[in-house]
Protein backbone atom coordinates (compact mmCIF):
# COMPACT_ATOMS: atom_id res chain seq x y z
CA UNK A 1 0.00 0.00 0.00
CA UNK A 2 1.30 3.53 -1.36
CA UNK A 3 1.80 5.97 1.97
CA UNK A 4 1.56 9.56 2.08
CA UNK A 5 4.88 10.69 1.94
CA UNK A 6 4.59 14.63 1.16
CA UNK A 7 6.94 16.15 3.54
CA UNK A 8 9.28 15.53 6.82
CA UNK A 9 6.65 15.02 9.11
CA UNK A 10 5.21 12.04 6.82
CA UNK A 11 8.81 10.47 6.39
CA UNK A 12 9.08 10.92 9.64
CA UNK A 13 6.04 8.63 11.06
CA UNK A 14 6.99 6.63 8.31
CA UNK A 15 10.68 6.25 9.71
CA UNK A 16 9.43 6.10 13.95
CA UNK A 17 7.01 3.01 12.18
CA UNK A 18 9.84 1.28 10.67
CA UNK A 19 11.77 1.70 13.68
CA UNK A 20 9.19 0.56 16.04
CA UNK A 21 8.55 -2.74 13.65
CA UNK A 22 12.42 -3.42 13.96
CA UNK A 23 12.39 -3.41 17.83
CA UNK A 24 9.25 -5.80 17.87
CA UNK A 25 11.62 -8.27 15.96
CA UNK A 26 14.93 -7.20 18.24
CA UNK A 27 13.08 -8.03 20.98
CA UNK A 28 11.87 -10.94 20.01
CA UNK A 29 15.46 -12.22 18.42
CA UNK A 30 17.03 -11.31 22.18
CA UNK A 31 13.88 -13.72 23.51
CA UNK A 32 14.91 -16.41 21.78
CA UNK A 33 18.37 -16.11 21.66
CA UNK A 34 18.94 -15.51 25.70
CA UNK A 35 18.13 -18.91 26.42
CA UNK A 36 21.09 -20.16 24.13
CA UNK A 37 23.26 -18.46 25.95
CA UNK A 38 25.92 -19.77 28.14
CA UNK A 39 28.15 -16.99 29.30
CA UNK A 40 26.18 -15.73 32.24
CA UNK A 41 27.76 -12.12 32.00
CA UNK A 42 26.15 -12.22 27.86
CA UNK A 43 22.84 -13.61 29.33
CA UNK A 44 22.95 -10.81 31.73
CA UNK A 45 23.79 -8.15 28.92
CA UNK A 46 20.89 -10.00 26.82
CA UNK A 47 18.75 -9.69 29.93
CA UNK A 48 18.79 -6.19 30.70
CA UNK A 49 18.80 -5.06 27.26
CA UNK A 50 15.25 -7.08 26.63
CA UNK A 51 13.98 -4.58 29.77
CA UNK A 52 15.25 -1.75 28.20
CA UNK A 53 13.35 -2.71 24.67
CA UNK A 54 10.37 -2.69 26.28
CA UNK A 55 10.29 0.64 27.72
CA UNK A 56 12.04 2.03 24.42
CA UNK A 57 9.13 0.57 22.86
CA UNK A 58 6.81 2.24 25.61
CA UNK A 59 8.56 5.44 24.33
CA UNK A 60 7.99 5.38 20.95
CA UNK A 61 4.00 4.43 21.71
CA UNK A 62 4.06 7.71 23.56
CA UNK A 63 5.31 9.61 21.09
CA UNK A 64 2.41 8.09 18.60
CA UNK A 65 0.04 8.73 20.44
CA UNK A 66 0.88 12.62 20.99
CA UNK A 67 1.43 12.33 17.15
CA UNK A 68 -2.11 11.26 17.01
CA UNK A 69 -0.61 8.29 14.57
CA UNK A 70 -0.86 4.56 14.87
CA UNK A 71 2.84 2.49 15.44
CA UNK A 72 1.90 -0.54 13.46
CA UNK A 73 1.52 -1.58 10.27
CA UNK A 74 4.85 -1.31 8.99
CA UNK A 75 7.28 -3.99 8.52
CA UNK A 76 11.01 -3.39 8.91
CA UNK A 77 12.69 -5.32 6.00
CA UNK A 78 16.17 -4.56 7.19
CA UNK A 79 15.97 -5.71 10.75
CA UNK A 80 13.95 -8.90 9.62
CA UNK A 81 17.06 -9.55 7.53
CA UNK A 82 19.08 -9.20 10.65
CA UNK A 83 17.54 -11.52 12.53
CA UNK A 84 16.71 -14.38 9.96
CA UNK A 85 21.00 -14.03 9.77
CA UNK A 86 21.00 -14.39 13.28
CA UNK A 87 18.10 -17.46 13.25
CA UNK A 88 20.66 -19.43 10.96
CA UNK A 89 23.64 -18.88 12.93
CA UNK A 90 21.74 -20.33 15.30
CA UNK A 91 20.67 -23.25 13.90
CA UNK A 92 24.30 -24.25 13.20
CA UNK A 93 26.47 -27.30 14.36
CA UNK A 94 28.84 -24.61 16.23
CA UNK A 95 30.67 -24.85 19.61
CA UNK A 96 29.46 -22.80 22.46
CA UNK A 97 32.23 -20.43 22.70
CA UNK A 98 31.94 -19.93 18.31
CA UNK A 99 27.87 -19.43 18.51
CA UNK A 100 28.31 -16.92 21.50
CA UNK A 101 30.90 -14.80 19.33
CA UNK A 102 28.89 -15.25 16.35
CA UNK A 103 25.51 -14.32 18.47
CA UNK A 104 27.11 -11.15 19.50
CA UNK A 105 28.01 -10.01 16.21
CA UNK A 106 24.62 -10.27 15.08
CA UNK A 107 23.58 -8.36 18.40
CA UNK A 108 25.80 -5.44 17.24
CA UNK A 109 24.78 -5.46 13.76
CA UNK A 110 21.03 -5.47 15.49
CA UNK A 111 22.05 -2.05 17.50
CA UNK A 112 24.19 -0.47 14.78
CA UNK A 113 20.67 -0.60 12.65
CA UNK A 114 19.23 0.76 15.95
CA UNK A 115 21.50 3.55 16.10
CA UNK A 116 21.52 4.47 12.66
CA UNK A 117 17.27 4.90 13.10
CA UNK A 118 16.76 6.64 16.07
CA UNK A 119 19.84 8.70 14.73
CA UNK A 120 17.64 9.89 12.17
CA UNK A 121 14.79 10.07 14.03
CA UNK A 122 16.42 12.11 16.68
CA UNK A 123 17.28 14.39 13.66
CA UNK A 124 13.71 14.96 12.05
CA UNK A 125 12.03 15.66 15.40
CA UNK A 126 14.40 18.64 15.93
CA UNK A 127 13.89 19.84 12.30
CA UNK A 128 9.97 19.34 13.53
CA UNK A 129 10.84 21.04 16.78
CA UNK A 130 9.17 18.17 18.90
CA UNK A 131 11.03 18.69 21.64
CA UNK A 132 9.46 15.82 23.87
CA UNK A 133 10.17 13.08 21.24
CA UNK A 134 13.79 14.26 21.16
CA UNK A 135 14.48 13.57 24.89
CA UNK A 136 12.56 10.23 24.13
CA UNK A 137 14.68 9.54 20.73
CA UNK A 138 18.13 10.55 22.32
CA UNK A 139 17.37 8.29 25.68
CA UNK A 140 17.01 5.53 23.59
CA UNK A 141 19.63 6.02 21.27
CA UNK A 142 22.03 5.69 24.60
CA UNK A 143 20.66 2.62 25.48
CA UNK A 144 21.64 1.22 21.93
CA UNK A 145 25.48 3.00 22.41
CA UNK A 146 25.86 1.79 25.55
CA UNK A 147 24.51 -1.90 24.73
CA UNK A 148 26.95 -1.44 21.43
CA UNK A 149 29.78 -0.55 23.42
CA UNK A 150 29.09 -3.67 26.45
CA UNK A 151 28.69 -6.23 23.69
CA UNK A 152 32.00 -5.10 22.54
CA UNK A 153 33.37 -5.35 26.07
CA UNK A 154 31.79 -9.00 26.32
CA UNK A 155 33.15 -10.17 23.10
CA UNK A 156 36.89 -9.57 23.74
CA UNK A 157 36.79 -12.96 26.27
CA UNK A 158 34.39 -15.07 24.33
CA UNK A 159 35.91 -14.54 20.81
CA UNK A 160 39.35 -15.91 22.53
CA UNK A 161 37.33 -18.82 24.21
CA UNK A 162 35.96 -19.24 20.24
CA UNK A 163 39.43 -18.50 18.65
CA UNK A 164 40.62 -21.53 21.39
CA UNK A 165 37.76 -23.85 20.63
FE1 LIG B 1 16.16 -0.90 20.69
FE1 LIG C 1 18.86 -2.31 21.03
Amino acid sequence: MAMQMQDLQDLYVHKLQDIYSAEQQALQLMQQSVGMVQSPELRQGIEMHIQQTEQQIQRLEQIFQKLGQQPGGEECEGMKGLVQEAQKLMQQDASPEVLEAGMIACQQAVEHYEIAGYGTARTYAQLLGDQEAVQLLEQTLEEEKMTDEKLTQIAQQINVEAMNA
